[in-house]
């Protein structure tokens, strides 16, 4: 609860801000030069993904004792056992999904609310599914203080998908799943793009998949690593 509550409390001050509340942002020369070399100097060419990824200060979505990596080539810690993505790897994700600002995301696996306010900035609306009770919680109340106003948070299982609201232009999932839900797969829209970490017996990787004429064909993308998705329903029955 400490440590939720550390996470939490430094966002006070910036309300209706999202540079943290310093008026010429002294983090975003680390966050520029976090998108020309882990970036752009990669694979991530399109401009609203790079613009998006300039913009989201990422330093607040991370516990205060890792402010100064927040822009660093590598996944954080964020509490209960759960990391935020390496910022490639949010990027590679959000490009994948091909998102357009008309469209409507599912992402499941809300953590930090990190990835979910990159996609807020590009989409029309996401809805987004954490688990943990106090991550949920905690990214709820970050993304009302930073006005993602577009992003609704919803604490529970996400391999249920969102049926409500479904269905979604996109889903990505930022977890680990040892197949894809068949929920997620039937809330996904005909032209609708899901990208999901798969756990394979060697490891995980990293898939891209597109819905034509309701079948959903998949495409290896890469080899990751990501926490596992957990939950009532994925455990195994014998
Ligand atoms: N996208 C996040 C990082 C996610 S880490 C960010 O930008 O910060 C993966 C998250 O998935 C963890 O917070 C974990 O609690 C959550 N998770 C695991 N299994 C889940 C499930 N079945 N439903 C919803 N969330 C789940």
């Amino acid at each position: 609860m400490a440590a939720l509550l550390a996470a939490v409390v430094p966002l006070m001050s910036c309300v209706g801000s999202r540079d943290g509340g310093d008026s010429h942002d002294r983090w975003a020369a680390g966050r520029q030069r976090m998108v020309d070399t882990q970036l752009r100097a990669r694979d991530i060419h399109d401009p609203r993904v790079l613009a998006a990824m300039g913009q989201v200060p990422r330093h607040l979505f991370v516990p205060p004792a890792s402010q100064d990596e927040a822009y660093e080539d590598y996944p954080l810690p964020i509490g209960d056992h759960q990391t935020i993505s390496q910022p490639y790897i949010v990027a590679l994700m959000t490009q994948l999904l091909e998102p357009q600002p008309t469209d409507v995301v599912l992402e499941i696996g809300t953590g930090s609310g990190y990835q979910a306010a990159v996609l807020a900035t590009l989409v029309r609306d996401v809805y987004t599914i954490e688990l943990s009770d106090m991550l949920a919680a905690s990214a709820a109340e970050r993304l009302k203080a930073l006005a993602y106003a577009n992003v609704h948070v919803r604490s529970g299982d996400g391999f249920l998908g969102w049926p409500d609201v479904a269905p979604f232009d996109g889903i990505i999932v930022t977890a680990a799943a040892p197949r894809v839900p068949d929920p997620l797969a039937a809330q996904l829209r005909e032209g609708g793009r899901i990208v999901i970490p798969l756990v394979q017996d060697d490891g995980q990787e990293l898939v891209r998949g597109v819905k034509r004429d309701g079948r959903i064909t998949y495409e290896h993308i890469a080899d990751v690593l990501f926490v596992p998705m957990r939950g009532l329903i994925l455990r195994p029955t014998t």
